[in-house]
């Protein structure tokens, strides 16, 4: 069986472990429509715009409608 040749201090061991448990940050970038920060590649949530035109229809606050949500059984 392979084995290391020499021992691995712990400061060797722990600084190794400790570099890779860097914080990844968001990958954010501003939208072009609105100025919301948002994730690249995704659709913007406050104005649903996404690569320059509307794709989905911004929500708004506003009574429920008639889609009372759920299934509906048929009778
Ligand atoms: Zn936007």
């Amino acid at each position: 069986m392979p084995n290391p040749k020499r021992k691995f201090t712990r400061a060797r061991r722990d600084s190794r472990r400790a570099k890779n448990w860097t914080l990844v940050e968001n990958n954010l970038s501003r939208c072009t429509q609105c100025g919301v920060m948002r994730a690249s590649h995704r659709v913007c949530p406050s104005c649903g715009f996404y690569n320059g035109k509307i794709v989905v229809v911004a929500k708004t606050k506003k009574s429920k409608g008639p889609e009372g949500g759920g299934e509906q059984k048929p009778q």
